[in-house]
């Protein structure tokens, strides 16, 4: 991690242990445009003790995709990133998602009732996961709740006070902001990961939780450029978006939150979790496409003239 980073980083979250890394980095920038990270963390806490098979928590990681956007700072991109695994804790989850059958005692927090909301806790898959994209249970006890309550404080805490500030200081200077939520996929999906499983993926999938987190002209925007690189681009399927969108984006306030998920297999071997040699082709359009959202003011986009149909 570059030095800046990492003083900046000292800001939010300590670790664990003297020598570990932070949990959460984050470096500020001067452009409307914010991005985060929050699934590319591959820094294993001693306190997880998890008893499955370590391999397949690295398969769950978004790995490598802060290195997808190393370039983002320097062009004046606010960056937020988790360092620690999503299999830990999962900031793109809301704090009340927990499933209270894990733990060894009463929860003290507020605990999701939404039964739509609740489907990702089913799947094992809510704050703290309970299951690995195979289905395989992560834990063989009861998981402590000072445990939990301990990992929000330390990771979803600043993870989330990272990013909004992120947003609000754009937003604040610049009249509007345009938030990024950075994700990788796996080429075709777990026989957990989701209500999907074995769907094969697009290259990308633009998510606006079906234009409620941002103006769905923003959203055609990214899908069309995207395809006229080439890609293979899905909207709102089978992903549209969770929390880190569904709690900052608020387009009628020109607040533009979207979740960009791109294929795994378009940057690494997602046997070996090795950089594939896409990878440079991919982050030239990455770049290209942050560059194009630098030069794109979503506040007059709605008046245009509809632009074809993102399918
Ligand atoms: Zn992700």
């Amino acid at each position: 991690m570059h030095p800046i980073l990492q003083l900046i980083s000292s800001r939010f979250a300590q670790p664990a242990s003297p020598g570990a890394p932070a949990f959460v980095s984050s470096s500020a920038g001067d452009a409307p445009l914010v991005l985060d990270s929050p699934h590319s963390g591959t820094f294993y806490p001693e306190d997880f003790r998890f008893a499955c098979d370590p391999a397949a928590l690295r398969t769950a990681e978004d790995t490598h995709v802060e290195k997808l956007y190393a370039f983002a700072p320097a062009l004046g991109v606010a960056w937020t990133e988790a360092h620690f695994p999503r299999s830990y804790l999962d900031a793109n989850r809301n704090t009340t998602e927990i499933d209270v059958s894990m733990l060894d005692g009463a929860w003290p927090g507020p605990v999701e009732t939404d039964p739509k909301t609740l489907s990702k806790v089913r799947l094992g898959k809510g704050l703290i996961w309970k299951f690995t994209d195979d289905g395989l249970p992560l834990y063989d006890r009861p998981l402590p709740v000072e445990e939990v309550r301990q990992r929000i404080e330390r990771c979803w805490k600043p993870y989330h006070a990272a990013v909004a500030g992120a947003i609000d200081r754009a937003h604040a200077r610049h009249g509007y902001s345009i938030h990024l939520n950075c994700h990788s996929m796996p080429a075709v999906a777990g026989s957990h990961a989701t209500d999907l499983p074995g769907l094969v993926h697009a290259d990308f999938v633009v998510g606006d939780r079906d234009g409620s987190t941002a103006s769905p002209a923003l959203s055609r925007r990214i899908c069309d450029f995207l395809r006229g690189r080439g890609y293979r681009v899905d909207y709102n399927h089978p992903y549209k978006g969770v929390e880190l969108v569904r709690r900052y984006g608020d387009p009628a306030r020109q607040r533009h939150s979207i979740q960009l998920e791109v294929n795994r297999s378009r940057y690494m071997d997602e046997r070996t979790l090795e950089i594939a040699p896409g990878f440079a082709t991919l982050q030239a359009d990455l770049r290209a496409l942050v560059e194009m959202l630098l030069a794109t003011d979503p506040r007059g986009l709605d008046a245009e003239p509809d632009a074809p149909a993102a399918t």
